[in-house]
């Protein structure tokens, strides 16, 4: 689902690459962590793998795509198929939850009935049936994540990237996500969560994938977060 082949991303700005000659696949339906310290480059794959930027030499496939040789107006269909979730929600203030989910579908064109129906399931999903009208100032960190969540989901992606998506979250609530991410991966969306949440990764035992200053440093298949450093 998921390959890069021998991907380096330098900015001109500075001394070492952010990626230094990184292959790795992800199967279809997989559930990885990407882990390693700050400035390790998590960011810079995951922003490769939508599209946000391209390689400066080797390849990233998502599907059959091509990313980084995708023509710019065949970018959107690539999004599409892809969820994004972040450490700081991202939602519309300016909208409820149900209006930040239907927001998702209005941009690419679903009509309205098929909204209308599909909103409420996936509200329903991540238990926020209830919760539908309130606006994003009225919720907890848990219930802005669960929204956004839905948001990302909404549309079936093949893939779901997540960014430090329990970051803001207390141990609890972060559970609650990770179970969340759990059931929407066994739908057969492939996951990839960016973290240093060591308890996450310790309690799932899922594929770990470790960055290092850029360069791939560990891809265990039921790893663990690693000694502490
Ligand atoms: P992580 O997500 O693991 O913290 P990043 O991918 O954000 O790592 O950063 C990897 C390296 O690339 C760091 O050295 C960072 O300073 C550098 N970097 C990231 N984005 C940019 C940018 N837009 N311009 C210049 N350097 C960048
Ligand atoms: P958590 O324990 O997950 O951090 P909170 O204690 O922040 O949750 O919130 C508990 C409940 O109160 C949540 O269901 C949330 O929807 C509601 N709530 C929190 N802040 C507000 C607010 N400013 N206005 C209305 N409801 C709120």
């Amino acid at each position: 689902m998921i390959r890069l082949e021998n991907v380096s991303k330098v900015y001109p700005t500075s001394a070492r690459p952010a990626l230094d000659d990184v292959s790795v696949e992800v199967e279809r339906g997989e559930f990885a962590f990407l882990i390693g310290p700050s400035g390790s480059g998590k960011s810079t794959l995951l922003r490769l793998l939508i599209r946000e930027d391209v390689p400066s030499s080797g390849t990233v496939w998502v599907a059959n795509w091509n990313v980084g040789g995708l023509a710019g107006r065949r970018v959107p269909r690539l999004r599409q198929r892809m969820g994004c979730v972040f450490q700081d929600f991202r939602l519309l203030p300016n909208k409820t939850v149900a209006e930040n989910v239907a927001f998702a579908l209005e941009v690419i064109g679903k009509p309205r009935h098929t909204i209308r129906t599909v909103v409420p399931e996936v509200l329903d999903l991540v238990n926020l049936a209830g919760k539908a009208d309130r606006m994003p100032s009225e919720l907890s960190g848990g219930e802005a994540q669960r929204v956004a969540i839905a948001r990302a989901f909404v549309n079936r992606p093949l893939v779901l990237l997540a960014d430090e998506p329990t970051g803001n979250l207390d141990p609890e609530t972060s559970a609650g996500i990770m179970t969340l991410l759990e059931r929407i991966n066994r739908t057969g969306t492939t996951v990839v969560m960016a973290t240093h949440d060591r308890q996450i990764v310790d309690s799932m035992r899922r594929r770990v994938v470790e960055l290092s200053a850029g360069r791939l440093a560990r891809d265990d298949n039921r790893g663990v977060y690693g000694v502490a450093r």
